[in-house]
């Protein structure tokens, strides 16, 4: 009933979780000529987090950076059905996804299941608070599109509140303090994006209080950015110096009140600090969805970072089921380079097992009519076809945005390292970004904002 798929009963059923890096990586190569497909995600669109921080202080518009599935789907060879909806269930016994529409609407379905043949689980993470009371409640996050969206307009609040009138100094200081919680790439990028914001535009629209905004950021570990070499994390922290944001390193948050942190400081000492905003962008956890997965294999999901999958993305406890991205726990950081890669290869992966099942299906038929060389010869394709390598990740290099036109990059160069940084960085950074992004609208759309900003700097209202 309803827009029930082309299922073709004869093929596989493939039901894709997900649809971010690995998963969209994984839609967009696969040759679905051979499989039934079916896409779930809660959003409709592949959302390119690179340049999230952007948008949260209006250098780009939230649209650039994404792209509807369904403009990866409509270009297949056989129809895939798209759902806008949460999957809220795994069987890997009976082999089902529950899945159920969140829509405010009420209609005839809002929550089916569905089974598979082989499941693709790409639900990536959820943000890490390590139980800390109050995260969830006062700290905006940075991972979704929502969440950007709630910072530019929590940020415009901090700042239109501290300008009415007869505020108190200590109140102005309060509001326009914004503060970051983890010193890895997320909250490294946000910081230097709130402060071009500074720079480039509070300081004209807002003159009277703009140089009382101040950025901290807190990192628990003696240096951000830890997965970086040593020369850019210096170069990060001495920009970040002179731009005036301060990072108060060897600190750790205990506690989230509704306008000020508590903190411990490296000499162990308890200090409350006020905020405006807080950014939270402490890494990941799983999913509850991957939580109860892996509960339900208790002998084989025995991580609890993420789940255990062998060398060719099989899910350990259950075959049919490939995991890829933020939500496995795998020897390389969970980055969108390393899911796009897996994607890849586990688009190549069904490829091969299409082959194998059209050859095996082959070598029954002649093996009934007439046995002899060909059947050799497919034989030897078959078990090519069977003979699949495993994953291996290709690490291209990491780069992050540190605010004030200057980027740091670190590449691999024959066998060792590159690293730089500053504003020719920067513009690799761009361009690097500008041809990764998935089409030409995008490319379009992010290039324009970033003309836009240039000509007539960033806007401070908010429409709705
Ligand atoms: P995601 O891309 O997070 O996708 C998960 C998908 O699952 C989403 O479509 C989501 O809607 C869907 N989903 C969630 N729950 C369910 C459910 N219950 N049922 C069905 N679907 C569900 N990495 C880099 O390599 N370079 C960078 O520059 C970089 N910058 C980043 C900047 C920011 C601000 C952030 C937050 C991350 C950045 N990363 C970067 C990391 C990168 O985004 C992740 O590693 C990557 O997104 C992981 O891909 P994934 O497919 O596993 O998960
Ligand atoms: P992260 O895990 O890289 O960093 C989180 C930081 O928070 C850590 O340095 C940790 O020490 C700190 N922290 C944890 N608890 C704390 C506390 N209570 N108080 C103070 N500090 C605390 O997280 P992320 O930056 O969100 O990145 C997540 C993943 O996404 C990483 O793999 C990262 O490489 C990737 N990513 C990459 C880029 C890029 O390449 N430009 C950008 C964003 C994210």
């Amino acid at each position: 009933p309803g827009t029930q798929l082309d299922q073709d009963p004869k093929k596989k059923t493939v039901v894709v979780l997900g649809n971010g890096w690995g998963a969209t990586s994984f839609l967009k190569q696969l040759d679905n000529e051979e499989y039934n497909v079916v896409v779930i995600s809660p959003r409709n669109y592949f959302l390119f987090s690179p340049l999230l921080p952007s948008v949260t202080v209006g250098t780009l518009e939230a649209r650039s950076i994404i792209q509807p599935t369904r403009f990866i789907t409509r270009h297949k060879k056989r129809k895939v059905a798209v759902y806008e909806a949460e999957a809220t269930d795994v069987d890997p016994i009976n082999k089902t996804v529950t899945i159920e529409d969140n829509s405010e609407l009420t209609a005839t379905s809002s929550k089916v299941t569905i089974p598979y043949d082989y499941l693709v689980y790409a639900v990536g993470a959820e943000n890490q608070t390590f139980g800390i009371k109050g995260v969830k409640e006062y700290a905006c996050f940075l991972k979704e599109l929502k969440d950007a969206d709630r910072i530019r307009r929590k940020l415009l609040d901090c700042i239109e509140t501290a300008a009415f009138a007869g505020q108190t100094e200590e109140e102005i200081e309060r509001l326009m303090h914004m503060v970051v919680v983890g010193g890895g790439p997320t909250g490294v990028e946000y910081a230097g994006e709130l402060h071009d914001f500074l720079i480039d535009d509070l300081r004209k629209w807002y003159p009277e209080i703009a140089d009382k905004l101040r950025i901290t950021l807190i990192e628990a570990l003696p240096n951000v950015l830890p997965a970086f070499s040593k020369q850019l994390i210096q170069y990060t922290e001495s920009t970040f110096k002179e731009n005036k944001i301060d990072v108060l390193t060897r600190t750790m948050v205990k506690d989230v009140r509704e306008k000020s942190v508590v903190v411990q400081d490296a000499n162990k000492e308890i200090k409350e600090i006020p905020y405006g905003l807080l950014v939270w962008a402490t890494g990941n956890t799983s999913r509850e969805i991957t939580r109860n997965l892996m509960a339900k294999l208790p002998e084989h999901q025995t991580q609890r970072r993420g789940l255990v999958v062998d060398g060719h993305m099989r899910l350990a406890g259950a075959p049919e089921i490939f995991a890829l991205g933020d939500c496995t726990a795998t020897s390389y950081a969970p980055t969108a380079q390393a899911a796009s890669q897996q994607g890849t290869y586990l688009a190549r992966t069904f490829a091969k097992m299409a082959q194998a099942e059209k050859l095996k299906e082959q070598l029954a038929e002649m093996r009934e009519k007439a046995p002899g060389d060909d059947v050799e010869r497919t034989v030897k394709r078959l078990n090519k076809a069977l003979d699949l390598p495993p994953f291996h990740y290709s690490h291209q290099g990491s780069l992050a945005y540190i605010g004030s036109e200057k980027a740091i990059a670190d590449l691999p160069f024959f066998n060792g390292n590159f690293a730089s940084g500053g504003v020719a960085t920067y513009l690799f950074w761009r361009s690097a970004y500008v041809s990764t992004l998935y089409s030409a609208r995008n490319r379009t759309l992010v290039i324009l904002d970033w003309m836009k900003v240039k000509i007539f700097g960033r806007y401070v209202e908010i429409p709705l």
